[in-house]
């Protein structure tokens, strides 16, 4: 077998599969939910088994040359190629340098005040600096590849957003080109300045509705439901399966043994936990990883449908959708997730294989001073990193983590996203909703050393002196002996 050195040459046969009503639909048409129940998909390969004629460690060897491959198809998440959307020919496949995030543990000393072994996932590290980019990766392969097969023109694809779906979509619309034109609809003022500008730049249209996330997910769905428009929600089961990746990066970097790994994700539309949810089982399946890790969700208390369902009594509990309140996590700032019918059924079948899963919940408090903290010790957490932090806290009081155990906290997107909240937070600016009172021992500002007024009153040579003095009086500074 050479499949290494070149592009693979296994096609799988990928089917949508109703996580509802358990229907099945070939790939070979853009769905997002099934026409008989409307519940969501899953893509699984109907192949799937013939990958175990190969030895866990074939797979294992495959994936980590490939790892360092020049060929530009399986540089990113589509190194694992017959994990993911095994249809695709390279030609198909966008590229735009995601996936391959780090993982940096924490420094030692960080790790002790802490009492817990920690390392986080940088997945603002991702070209428009969140995870979503792998999701999108995929779900824009795959458009690409319809339109091949099936020459189709000018299509239409469409998303709500929290942010960071739109920053992403909008960039791989912008990247393909005429074939695929991308329109964003995001809520009015609940969008950071920065996920605002990062699909603007893209030059997609942007549309903007009053309410909050939940409000234009009906509208898009709505659409997809009735008008020719590819929905890149991740309702789409194509952006589930890109996100994937996250789980097999995590099994390759620590060489495929992920025992007494602890896999925290911060919970909005479910999507992402449902996918590493799903990938670590794909793994399991085929032997490449023998023991399957700890994966606990975490919710803010002021979006927590997941935590309320998980809470209650095995037998008894039933999903309900929640209304939100204001969220730092503004990410996850969601009542009605879409993807809690994977999710569901997902963790069943993990328990089923001995997995064991939880859902934490914290407060808006922990989170943001999660971010405030390890990002004052050399990370680069969002407010969801933050909010994994403060969930692995609240898992180690609930004893859910034992003592050896490794945790690895998903920083989402890049802290850059999220400094609206940060300067909120140092100015004290939280309007009581959020239920946050910020403390001097996290605020930060910048100090101005000389007057501006002092700037047109000296001579250069005076005002140089002056800021000098003042340098060496803030910060105490000794005259070098000579
Ligand atoms: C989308 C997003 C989330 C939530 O992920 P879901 O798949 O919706 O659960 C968390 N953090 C960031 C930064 C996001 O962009
Ligand atoms: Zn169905």
């Amino acid at each position: 077998m050479n499949l290494y050195s070149e592009f693979p040459k296994y096609r799988g046969e990928l089917e949508y599969r109703c996580q509802v009503c358990g229907n099945k639909y070939p790939a070979d048409e853009l769905l997002y939910t099934c026409p008989n129940c409307k519940g969501v998909f899953l893509l699984e390969d109907k192949r799937f088994e013939e990958l175990k004629k190969y030895p866990p460690e074939t797979w294992q060897e495959i994936f980590d040359k490939r790892a360092a491959t020049k060929l530009y198809p399986l540089r990113g998440i589509f190194r694992f190629y017959e994990l993911m959307a095994p249809i695709l020919d390279p030609e198909d496949i966008v590229y735009l340098g995601e996936g391959h995030t780090p993982i940096v543990f924490a420094s030692k000393g960080f790790q002790k005040y802490v009492g817990v072994k920690f390392a986080y996932k940088n997945e603002g590290q991702n070209p428009s600096a969140s995870f979503k980019d792998r999701g999108m990766a995929c779900a824009f392969s795959y458009l690409k590849y319809l339109v091949r097969k099936k020459g189709y023109k000018d299509i239409l694809a469409i998303c709500a957003s929290t942010g960071d779906t739109s920053a992403s979509s909008a960039m791989y619309g912008a990247y393909v080109g005429d074939l695929i034109k991308s329109v964003v609809l995001l809520p009015h003022g609940k969008v950071t300045p920065q996920q605002l500008a990062q699909p603007l730049g893209s030059g997609a249209t942007v549309l903007e509705l009053p309410g909050v996330f939940d409000d234009c997910m009906k509208v898009v769905e709505y659409l997809a439901d009735n008008y020719n428009v590819a929905l890149l929600n991740s309702k789409n089961s194509w952006r589930i399966l890109g996100q994937e990746s996250y789980s097999y990066e995590i099994a390759q970097w620590f060489d495929w043994d992920v025992a007494g790994k602890v896999i925290f994700v911060p919970i909005g539309n479910a999507g992402n936990i449902a996918a590493i949810i799903s990938g670590f089982i794909k793994l399991y399946e085929l032997g490449i990883i023998k023991f399957l890790p700890k994966i606990i969700g975490v919710q803010s208390s002021h979006a927590d449908p997941v935590f309320k369902f998980y809470s209650e009594d095995k037998k008894t509990r039933k999903y309900k959708p929640v209304p939100v309140r204001p969220s730092v996590a503004q990410a996850a700032m969601i009542g009605n997730p879409v993807s809690f019918p994977r999710v569901k059924k997902l963790v069943d079948k993990y328990e089923s294989i001995g997995g064991v899963f939880y859902v934490v919940q914290v407060e808006e408090q922990q989170i943001i001073e999660g971010m405030l903290v390890v990002n004052k010790h050399g990370h680069i957490a969002c407010t969801q990193g933050g909010e994994c932090f403060a969930g692995m806290l609240k898992a180690k009081e609930l004893d859910l983590i034992e003592k050896d155990e490794v945790c690895i906290l998903d920083a989402t997107a890049h802290l850059l996203k999220f400094l609206k909240f940060q300067q909120m937070y140092f100015d004290n600016a939280f309007p009581p909703e959020y239920e946050i009172t910020p403390k001097d021992e996290y605020k930060n500002f910048p100090k101005l050393i000389l007057d501006t007024s002092v700037k047109g009153s000296l001579s250069p040579e005076d005002f140089y002196k002056k800021a000098v003095e003042n340098i060496v009086r803030e910060l105490g500074l000794k005259e070098k002996n000579r």
